[in-house]
């Protein structure tokens, strides 16, 4: 399933990449509109990828997942390409209410692919199986 984000929203990951990779910082008017978008989420995001929060996972054969150290020291799965986080806000305000467009987690994820800032693990096959069925953290 390709990722159905909102073009607005596209659009705004595709400007803050380009402009990253040229300056290596996030202008104003990109971190207003991203604001304006994700709404609180935003600020939140832009604090987990400061605190490089956000690790990604790989695994031999090409999966890829991450993983989002939250301010309350919970550890969530994120998966951009289908954006699905494994939070309580996800569950609650994305999926049951259609509250939000995407939670933190996800944001910062996305803001992580962006600006390159992850910090990159090596997982196994197994490990990455059980990450991706529930059944483990790392
Ligand atoms: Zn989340």
């Amino acid at each position: 399933m390709p990722v159905v984000l909102p073009v607005v929203a596209e659009q705004l990951f595709r400007d803050i990449r380009k402009t990253y990779r040229e300056t290596s910082q996030i202008p104003d008017d990109l971190l207003i509109a991203l604001k304006f978008v994700f709404g609180p989420c935003a600020i939140q995001a832009l604090d987990l990828v400061d605190r490089r929060s956000v690790t990604c996972l790989s695994s031999p054969s090409g999966r890829k997942a991450f993983q989002v150290a939250g301010a309350s020291g919970g550890l969530y799965t994120c998966f951009s390409s289908c954006h699905y986080c494994s939070c309580p806000a996800f569950a609650y305000a994305v999926l049951r209410r259609n509250e939000g467009l995407l939670c933190k987690h996800i944001v910062a994820v996305y803001l992580c692919e962006a600006t390159g800032v992850t910090r990159p693990q090596s997982a196994s096959d197994e490990q990455m199986t059980a990450l991706l069925s529930g059944t483990s953290s790392l």
